[in-house]
């Protein structure tokens, strides 16, 4: 199906926002968590959907440049008007249907994406009966994908934690990388569902490092973005 690009916005040196206006009559549905492929010029790509569904029926992507890939710099030449070819939403990477368990989100840089679309999603919904942590791994502050947002929604509901963890940067933020806080944050192993989602390094630490902790594949989903 062809979608509109309606807007795109510079949000950080590396990283755009693509608002996509779908091409269909029906409506374009998904599920929190899901993602679509863009055809540019032959070639396909995955992209996460950043927003929760709602009613302006639009589709928002995050997405890094990588300078010397095939893909990434001719949407960077990109402008609001023109039009690409979409797939529909495809991915199981979506929250669970009976929700009575703490959530526990781990992500690197836009790996983030389709967490925004799930946390947000869920927070819609009113009170909070479970935890939701975010535990988002970047490496320095300016790199902080939707800061203000997050925090933000974590001033709002006290259930809900962000916790951004900087490599390469010294406070007020955490310093390290994202898997000894969520190693902390579970050091009681209580019952809980993990989504990971990034690039091929930090998915197979985690699924290693969960492990160890004695969860099993069923509380744990991955969205390995390359590899
Ligand atoms: C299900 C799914 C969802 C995805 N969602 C997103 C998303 O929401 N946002 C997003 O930016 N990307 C996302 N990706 C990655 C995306 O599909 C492309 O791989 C990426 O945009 C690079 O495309 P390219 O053609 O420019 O580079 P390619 O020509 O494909 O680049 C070659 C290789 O470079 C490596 N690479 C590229 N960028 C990086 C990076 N930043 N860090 C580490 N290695 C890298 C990869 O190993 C890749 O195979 C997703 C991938 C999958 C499978």
């Amino acid at each position: 199906m062809q979608a509109v690009i309606e807007n795109i916005i510079q949000e950080t040196e590396s990283v755009k926002r693509f608002y996509l206006k779908p091409q269909s009559e029906e409506g374009f549905r998904f599920l929190p968590g899901q993602f679509i492929t863009l055809r540019i010029q032959d070639t396909e790509r995955s992209y996460s959907i950043a927003n929760p569904p709602d009613e302006s029926g639009l589709i928002e992507l995050c997405i890094v440049l990588n300078p010397d890939g095939k893909v990434t710099p001719l949407l960077w030449q990109m402008q609001p008007g023109e039009i690409v070819e979409i797939s529909e939403a495809l991915g199981s990477m979506v929250l669970p249907e009976i929700w009575d368990k703490d959530l526990c989100f781990i992500c690197t840089g836009t790996g983030v994406a389709p967490f925004r679309s799930m946390i947000g999603h869920l927070l819609k919904q009113g009170e909070l009966n479970q935890n939701i942590y975010l535990v988002f791994g970047n490496r320095y502050s300016a790199d902080i994908l939707y800061k203000a947002e997050f925090e933000a929604w974590s001033g709002e509901n006290g259930r809900f934690q962000f916790i951004p963890v900087l490599s390469r940067e010294e406070g007020p933020y955490r310093k390290g990388y994202v898997h000894a806080v969520y190693e902390e944050l579970f050091a009681d192993r209580r019952d809980a569902h993990f989504y990971v989602c990034g690039w091929e390094a930090m998915c197979k630490e985690a699924r290693q490092r969960l492990k160890t902790m004695g969860y099993n594949r069923r509380q744990y989903t991955f969205e390995q973005y390359d590899g």
